[in-house]
């Protein structure tokens, strides 16, 4: 009685393993978890490329992911055909008024 308890048990938690896994496929397909999930692993994917694309690192060759090109304006740039004011000394535009005194100059 004991041995036909247990392999009652035991073969019904194998059946219900079976019916999970099945259902479980089913659920899979039905809801298209796998197709999903494959999409996600290909965003992973892409995003890691792009993250280890650095800058200066195969942008000339590579014109797909070519960056934007951002113009940082240094001093360098700021002082650049500046004159200093004959007045006040301060850099000033060449010719027409300076901002700072007011003198005209050419
Ligand atoms: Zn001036």
């Amino acid at each position: 009685m004991v041995e036909n308890t247990m392999a009652t048990l035991i073969i019904t938690i194998v059946v219900l393993v079976v019916i999970f896994l099945l259902l479980r496929e089913v659920m899979c397909w039905y809801y298209k978890i796998n197709d999903i999930k494959s999409l996600l692993e290909q965003i992973v994917l892409k995003l890691n490329a792009l993250s280890s694309y650095k800058v200066g690192n195969d942008i000339e060759t590579d014109t797909r992911m070519k960056p934007m090109e951002v113009k940082v304006e240094t001093s360098s740039d700021k002082t650049e055909g500046m004159i200093p004011c004959k007045s006040c000394g301060e850099m000033r535009k060449p010719g027409g008024m300076c901002p700072n005194c007011g003198s005209w100059q050419t």
